[in-house]
């Protein structure tokens, strides 16, 4: 049987690359990446999902959003009421968790197998095959993708119930840009006062201030002033949004969540561009601040 890994984007590519040395797989993308990447890998690409040809029994989503998850699955290609009974849909996307279980529900009807299985760790980690894997589901459908996720995974972490790996994944995210904006705006303050950014993020480092953000995302694609994480910013201010309703719809006062919010939006209009990296949340205090966080040369 034959998996159809469908969004080879960014990690989708590299997560493609990994599963398909272990997995029988078709590539699917609305842009030429399946095309490209099925030529390198020696497999199938389909051109199109009007038809899912009938060895296909388990499919991997890595696209955008949920929205683009509902097209697919529902609305517009309808992959539900093409797969086989039994068949099994994992969504590695970072997806909205109420989407998540309407669509589970909407497969449990066909007698498919739903599973939310969302990453962490980038595209360093998907090219080596070392992602964090935040997976909700029905137990017997999250047992049956177990194997499946193994080619991409550093470790799997089983959360709960449909929708529970969507809605860990959305928190885990507002945390870690809650990290960028937190540390940019130290950092601001440190550099306003004549300490040198590098020096403030050793400090840090060294104390208790230190976070991801301030370990890899500021060394790396910060101070470097390269803005080259490979995760954009549209994409992680729709992880935001979905963290934002989570709150909402739990009861939550959260007034830090709405303020990291409201940052990452405005940072958004500041830094402007077609596809800005999400570590140019920092670069949004460069600018507002008139200060640089790279050393001169
Ligand atoms: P990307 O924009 O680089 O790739 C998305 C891919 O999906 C593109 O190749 C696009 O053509 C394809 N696509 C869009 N609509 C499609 C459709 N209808 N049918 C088939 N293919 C379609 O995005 P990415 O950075 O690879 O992120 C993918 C998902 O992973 C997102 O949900 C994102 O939030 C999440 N994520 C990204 C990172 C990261 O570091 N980039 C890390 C963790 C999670």
């Amino acid at each position: 049987m034959t998996t159809l890994f469908i969004g080879l984007g960014k990690m989708g590519g590299p997560m493609a690359r990994q599963y398909a040395a272990a997995f029988n797989t078709t590539l699917y993308d609305v842009g030429p990446a399946a095309t490209q990447l099925a030529d390198e890998l020696g497999v199938r690409a389909l051109e199109t999902l009007d038809t899912v040809p009938e060895e296909i029994d388990t499919v991997i989503l890595m696209v955008p959003n949920s929205r683009i998850v509902e097209s697919i699955m529902l609305t517009g290609d309808r992959l539900l009421e093409k797969l086989p009974e039994g068949a099994l849909v994992i969504d590695m996307s970072s997806s909205v968790p109420t989407s998540t279980q309407m669509l589970a529900a909407r497969a449990a009807e066909h007698g498919i197998g739903y599973v939310d299985a969302p990453v962490s760790g980038g595209t360093a980690k998907a090219v080596t095959g070392q992602l964090a894997i935040i997976v909700g589901g029905e137990p017997t459908a999250v047992e049956r993708a177990m194997p499946h996720l193994e080619p991409m995974a550093g470790s799997i972490l089983v959360v709960g119930p449909s929708g529970s790996g969507h809605a860990a994944k959305a928190l885990n995210n507002l945390l870690s840009a809650t990290n960028i904006a937190a540390a940019a705006e130290i950092l601001t303050i440190s550099t306003k006062f004549g300490i040198d950014p590098a020096v403030m993020v050793n400090v840090l480092n060294a104390s208790t201030g230190r976070s991801q953000a301030t370990e890899v995302k500021f060394p790396k694609h910060i101070l470097t002033g390269t803005w080259d994480s490979g995760f954009g910013m549209d994409l992680m201010i729709k992880d935001l949004g979905i963290a934002r309703d989570l709150a909402a719809e739990t009861g939550t006062e959260s007034p830090l969540t709405a303020t990291t919010f409201e940052i990452a939006n405005t940072a958004r209009e500041t830094v402007g561009g077609e596809l800005p990296d999400h570590t140019e949340l920092a670069r949004y205090y460069e600018l507002r601040n008139d200060i640089t966080f790279t050393p001169s040369q």
